[in-house]
């Protein structure tokens, strides 16, 4: 019997893991997509917001700042990028300007530090490429930027070292009450655990319903982005928002840990969980938009378009707790944005909870926090390449030409704990096919690599989920 059975490994669900790894339990994580991170976490704005947005008292406003505070710490312990790059609000009027008196007072509360409300002078010498018509910015020096899958990959992998187990290709069917815990299905296993934790993104309310009379609804409200190439990177130096509407932060322009530039996203309620589509007219709606922040943005740059579901629920706030009636049974469900701020502190309290309900947790007395050193080829001085090359040829082969990245980076990245198996894992875990071609020339190249270390042909190798692959046989084969 496990002792926790964690349902989803997106950012929250891998916190929550993390934090459990901690401590001297069985548990096992699963996921019902072919990769970690595969949801509402691979594609979102990347903030690490400041907090002034949610409203005071909710667990938005807590988790957000607990969790802002905690983040850096978390990147450096497991080598993801992270940026306190700082936010910049911008008021285009004056009726704005009241709006960031609102949202200063709002952040005091929410005890968010060091923010202030900036004039168009400062700002301008702060972001010369803002709009002229900009009257003024609320700036929140806490707020970030950083790698959201790369954590949740990372967090992953670190929970594994210290004796997780994660079960990819496992969707959660089926839940039923037993002696002491919980008998959790999938569509080839039953498996029984003591607690479980419903970390199921967009899907929480289903989860929730297979054990659980319904207590709240998570509707898909989709946002589109613009990714820019790197050489439109510096055309702003921190995250530009502007003045929130009722649904939305607004489209937002902003800088990304690898130096290109993010635009986006907008707000659209869509009743399709799985609708992860562009379409032409909210992608000019956005281009409209983050064009009254920032005029210069060179759109001629762009590499390519995407779109991110928000899992927002009916009841506007985070809802994390132990379900009516089923003694640790926890749901983590609604985590919208700022979930990606918030999740080391959800996970912290999600584990808090717990350690309540059972108050006999014993310490992980080997407990690591570090993740093995991941290399980075590109940013070792040139004695170190050397020695690197002699050590592992592979490592003196470029693979992926536009984000310069080498063989042994890829041969490692599968090899690890929660390793990327498929091209859309390797492309999030080492940025080969990121870059400016998309893949067009590494991708084969990748298919090759992944056949060859993981012992498959290559017409096995698939994108992302299970049947999406790429090649079916040999040029002129007789089929
Ligand atoms: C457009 C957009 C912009 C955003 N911008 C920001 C931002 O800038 N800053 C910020 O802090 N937050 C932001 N967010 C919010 C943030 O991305 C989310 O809060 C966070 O990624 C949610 O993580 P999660 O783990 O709850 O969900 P997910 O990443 O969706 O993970 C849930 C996992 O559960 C799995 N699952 C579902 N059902 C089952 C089942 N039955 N069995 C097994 N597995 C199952 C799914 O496959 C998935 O992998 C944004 C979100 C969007 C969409």
């Amino acid at each position: 019997m496990y002792d926790v059975i964690v349902i989803g490994a997106g950012i929250v669900g891998t916190c929550v893991a993390r934090e459990l790894s901690k401590y001297d339990l069985k548990v096992l994580i699963l996921e019902k997509e072919n990769d970690v991170a595969d949801g509402t976490t691979k594609a979102n704005s990347a903030i690490v917001h400041s907090g002034y947005d949610a409203k005071p008292n909710s667990a938005k406003a807590r988790f957000n700042v607990e969790g802002n505070k905690m983040m850096e710490d978390l990147c450096r312990k497991l080598d993801v990028p992270f940026k306190r790059v700082g936010s910049l609000t911008i008021a285009l009027d004056e009726e704005d300007m009241s709006t960031l008196e609102e949202m200063y007072d709002r952040g005091i509360q929410n005890r968010v530090p060091d923010m202030r409300i900036i004039d168009r002078e400062e700002l301008l010498a702060m972001e010369p490429n803002i709009s002229p018509k900009a009257v003024g910015a609320l700036y929140a020096p806490t707020a970030g930027i950083m790698g959201p899958w790369e954590l949740a990959i990372a967090l992953a992998e670190n929970a594994m070292d210290n004796g997780v187990e994660l079960s990819l290709n496992s969707e959660v069917k089926h839940i039923e009450k037993i002696d002491g815990g919980y008998r959790v299905s999938t569509d080839d296993r039953d498996i029984d655990t003591r607690y479980v934790v419903n970390c199921a993104g967009l899907y929480a309310d289903k989860v929730h319903n297979m054990i659980a009379s319904p207590e709240f609804e998570i509707t898909p409200r989709r946002g589109q982005y613009f990714l820019l190439d790197k050489s439109a990177g510096d055309t702003v130096s921190s995250v530009i928002f502007q003045c929130p509407t009722k649904i939305s932060k607004g489209v937002v322009v902003l800088p990304t840990v690898h130096g290109n530039l993010l635009v986006g996203p907008d707000a659209e309620n869509i009743d399709d969980k799985e609708n992860k589509g562009t379409t032409d007219e909210r992608l000019k709606y956005v281009k409209e938009t983050a064009s009254k922040s920032c005029n210069k943005i060179p759109f001629n740059a762009t590499i390519t378009s995407f779109s991110g579901l928000r899992a927002s629920p009916d009841t506007g706030d985070f809802i994390i707790k132990e379900v009516d009636g089923l003694k640790g049974f926890i749901d983590v469900a609604g985590i919208e944005s700022p979930g990606l701020t918030a999740s080391p502190a959800i996970g912290k309290y999600v584990v808090e909870l717990l350690k309540d309900i059972d108050g006999d947790f014993k310490e992980n007395k080997d407990f690591n926090p570090h993740r093995k050193e991941v290399i980075n080829f590109m940013d070792l001085s040139q004695e170190e390449k050397h020695e690197m090359i002699k050590k592992d040829p592979r490592y003196g082969r470029i693979i992926c030409r536009c984000e310069n990245i080498t063989e042994g980076e890829i041969v490692d990245a599968i090899h690890r704990n929660a390793g990327g198996r498929t091209i859309d894992g390797i492309k999030r875990r080492v940025r080969a096919g990121m870059g400016r071609c998309q893949g067009g020339f590494c991708q084969p190249r990748v298919i090759e690599i992944l056949a060859r270390e993981l012992g498959i042909d290559v017409t096995e190798v698939v994108k992302d989920g299970l049947n999406s692959n790429i090649a079916i046989g040999e040029t002129k084969e007789q089929i």
